[in-house]
């Protein structure tokens, strides 16, 4: 029977050293106290091993240290487990030291025993045929029985205590070590007034190290977990329904069971209810998510709905969940986010860009009629705001906005494209051109005592391709507005080939010009100009383009896109230049050249300033670079172009101006216009019906000049009469194909220095 003991009291040792090890190194917070616990468990059972196999009384003694010194560490390593495990600390600090004094002395008391033999001694007795060395215990003993048994009582009582207070399924943790506890405790009391040679309960102890061992670190509070999981799924939002593996509901939680309209005891019918709700809900597979509506409009609802499975350790099936969710506020929201950012806030038309994603929808569906794109510009809008302030301006942006909606069919979409843009798709025959013309001849927008005409212009391009990019689409149309410009009798504008190759055209000939230059296909062509004997007295300088690709290009094909876009600057600097160089070459002639000036050189240089430059650099007398500048030029900054002029012939340049006659010759300004001479184009007389007319225009325009002393010239003469006539009014000066073209520069010096080529 020992040997049996001996070898359980060996096992119990491995296992709690293992336990105890195991316990150190776990990360839990608890798990010290446990490894302390097991470890100091260790000690009373190896002394009792010590003593059921000891065969001498001083074994035996040891034995006894062994258990009765390790009894003490256990007791304080139960307290301080006790503390870690239950959550509790010392009441005071004072009841610490004092049981912790006391574990001391009674520790120390043994250390006494062998002088004093005040606790125990030990008595041979004959088990089983072999000595065996029963305690005899003395005072000490008794203090010693009386600490620990106190200690452990208070123990008894703490999770007693915390076994009442806590919930019933938390209880659990502190019952069965209050059990267990309590059980080994009786035992070791029996054990004690049994005086049976081997302490059994010190199984019990072992037994007690692995249960704390157990509790403390791996149990799972299995019905607590459940238990919260069921208030958590309760709790939810969500509609929740369990099902077994046959797919048998058989919980939902509340909001579950109002929405299918079931009570707890109609679980059974929660398939058919929701399926009466969703209609056939339930997906193939095993695992699904799905979003349902139900309702229309305003009172629509929107749910998701997910299945998931729960699968068994072996991997099948053992039961599935659904969950469904009331979607509806978030999409509402939603639904007004995407309202907001594709509907413009002020007309409530769609926004550019999802016009641009509608009108490829729609043409995408209509492939087979033809649309239209229609780009709706209004006129001069910011003098609307300006004039009867934004209020007003709003207005009248929404005016026009209803006008552009109504009537329009549900084949048609239509948007805001920026502030005073707007943008239409539609099918060529639902557009009325005759209905919008009358529309728009009267368009006002009336606002109490306001009423203001708004001028709106309509760019239509007729879609040829429909997968062209719709932003091109909407290029073309608002290119066709370029040909109606201000018209306030024309309100709509076709786009055509034409124009796009006019872009392409414009496009093209302003990225070659740099290029142009410094190759030298732009060229100067000089055009004589005579006096009344019909001697060459000077020539204007007009420009060429040889163009390696399109041949001779005439300065009508492309002045006016440079005058559009400011680079003529370049192309009149270059022409200077080759003037001056000319001049230069020919110092010993007393011929003058004229060079064209464009208004907009004005935006883009000092022209003083390069003017001079020029003449200086080239050492030729202003005098003989005449410049022609139209009278346009006077239509802006009257002051400062006035300034411009005096400054030009305070310089020493005569000043010529162009075209005077063709546009909006004020005769009223030439009074104070510092020019030299007035340039008349004939060709802007012949047009004119009535040739007497022309002929009194022109002779008053040279009679008023002389007056003013400002000389005449007159180009654009082809005939013979013509010059005649010229003559006898008082002209003194003739540029037109009755002389000459436009001709190279060698081709001028040969027709202007014929002596020098004479030999
Ligand atoms: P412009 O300055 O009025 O030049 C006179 C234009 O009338 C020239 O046309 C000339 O060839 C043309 N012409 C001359 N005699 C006759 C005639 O008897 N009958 C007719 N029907 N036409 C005649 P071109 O060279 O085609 O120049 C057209 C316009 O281009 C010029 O009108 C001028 O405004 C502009 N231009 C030409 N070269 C330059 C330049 O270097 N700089 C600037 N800024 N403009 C230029
Ligand atoms: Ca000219
Ligand atoms: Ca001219």
């Amino acid at each position: 029977m020992r040997s049996t003991y001996a070898i359980i009291f060996i096992l119990l040792i491995i296992a709690l050293g293992v336990c105890a090890v195991i316990a150190k190194r776990s990360r839990k917070a608890i798990g010290t106290s446990v490894a302390f616990l097991t470890g100091s468990l260790l000690l009373p059972v190896t002394g009792h091993l010590i003593i059921i196999s000891s065969t001498s009384e001083l074994s035996a003694t040891i034995g006894y240290y062994f258990y009765f010194l390790g009894m003490d560490f256990v007791v304080y390593s139960l307290l301080r487990f006790t503390f870690d495990y239950c959550v509790f600390s010392w009441p005071s600090k004072k009841l610490r030291n004092v049981v912790y004094g006391l574990l001391c002395a009674d520790a120390l008391q043994y250390a006494f025993n062998p002088f004093f033999g005040q606790a125990f001694s030990t008595e041979p007795l004959m088990v089983e045929g072999a000595p065996y060395y029963r305690l005899v215990p003395y005072l000490g003993q008794t203090i010693h029985r009386v600490i620990d048994y106190g200690i452990l009582v208070a123990v008894l009582v703490i999770f007693a205590v915390k076994t009442i207070r806590a919930s019933r399924i938390n209880s659990e943790r502190y019952s069965v070590i209050l059990i267990t506890l309590s059980g080994f405790s009786l035992w070791q009391t029996f054990f004690i007034f049994s005086r049976t040679p081997v302490d059994r309960s010190m199984v019990g102890f072992g037994c007690f190290g692995l249960l704390i061992f157990y509790f403390s670190l791996y149990y799972r509070p299995l019905r607590l977990l459940d238990r919260m999981l069921a208030n958590i799924a309760s709790d939810m939002p969500e509609a929740l329904y369990f099902y077994d593996g046959s797919g048998r509901c058989i919980w939902a939680n509340a909001p579950g069971l109002a929405l299918a309209g079931a009570t707890e005891k109609e679980l059974d019918q929660v398939n058919a209810k929701l399926t009466a709700l969703f209609g056939t809900y339930e997906k193939e597979g095993k695992e699904w998510s799905s979003k349902q509506i139900i309702g229309a409009g305003n009172d629509a609802k929107y749910y998701n709905l997910e299945k998931h499975v729960v699968k068994d350790d072996s991997g099948r099936i053992a039961g599935s969940f659904l969950s469904i969710r009331d979607n509806t506020e978030e999409q509402l929201h939603f639904q007004q986010e995407l309202y907001d950012t594709t509907h413009d806030s002020l007309t409530g038309l769609f926004t550019k860009e999802y016009l641009y994603q509608k009108i490829r929808e729609l043409l995408a569906i209509k492939q087979d009629v033809p649309y239209m794109i229609v780009f709706v510009d209004v006129k001069n809008f910011k003098i609307v705001n300006d004039v009867f302030g934004n209020a007003f301006g709003d207005y009248a942006i929404q005016c026009i906005a209803d006008w552009i909606q109504t009537g329009l069919s549900e084949n048609t979409v239509c948007g805001r494209l920026a502030g005073d843009t707007f943008g239409v798709c539609l099918p060529v025959d639902e557009f009325d051109p005759h209905r919008i013309e009358q529309a728009l001849a009267s368009f006002e927008v009336k606002k109490e005592n306001i009423s203001h005409h708004v001028l709106i212009h309509l760019g239509i391009y007729v879609v040829a391709e429909k997968n062209m990019d719709v932003s091109v689409m909407f290029d073309r149309a608002h290119l066709a507005l370029s040909s109606i410009k201000d018209d306030y009798q024309k309100h709509i504008a076709y786009y055509d080939d034409a124009m796009r190759n006019k872009v392409l055209w414009d496009q093209k000939i302003s990225s070659q010009l740099r290029d142009a230059i410094s190759t030298r296909q732009l060229l100067p062509y000089l055009q004589p100009i005579v006096d009344g004997q019909g001697n060459v007295v000077g020539a204007e300088c007009l420009v060429r383009w040889n163009h390696p690709e399109h041949g001779f290009l005439p300065p009508g094909s492309f002045i006016p896109v440079f005058e559009k876009n400011g680079m003529i600057s370049e192309i009149d600097q270059y022409i200077w230049r080759q003037a001056c160089e000319m001049l230069s070459r020919w110092k010993d002639k007393s011929l003058f050249l004229s060079v064209n000036i464009s208004p907009r050189d004005f935006y883009f240089m000092d022209v003083p300033a390069q003017l001079k430059a020029l003449v200086t650099e080239y050492h030729v007398a202003p005098a003989r670079l005449r410049l022609e500048i139209t009278e346009t030029v006077m239509m802006t900054d009257v002051e400062k172009r006035m300034e411009i002029f005096h400054d030009l012939k305070r310089a020493g340049f005569i000043v010529e101006m162009d075209d005077f006659g063709s546009g909006y010759s004020s005769l009223n300004m030439l009074k104070d216009m510092p020019v030299d001479f007035l340039k008349i184009d004939m060709n802007f007389l012949t047009k004119s019906q009535n040739e007497y007319k022309a002929k009194t225009i022109v002779r008053s325009i040279i009679q008023l000049s002389e007056a003013l002393g400002i000389g005449s010239l007159t180009e654009g003469v082809e005939t013979p009469s013509q010059y005649q006539i010229l003559t006898e009014m008082g002209c003194k000066l003739f540029q037109g194909y009755y002389f000459s073209k436009p001709m190279p520069i060698e081709e001028f010096e040969w027709y202007a220095f014929p002596e020098d080529f004479a030999s």
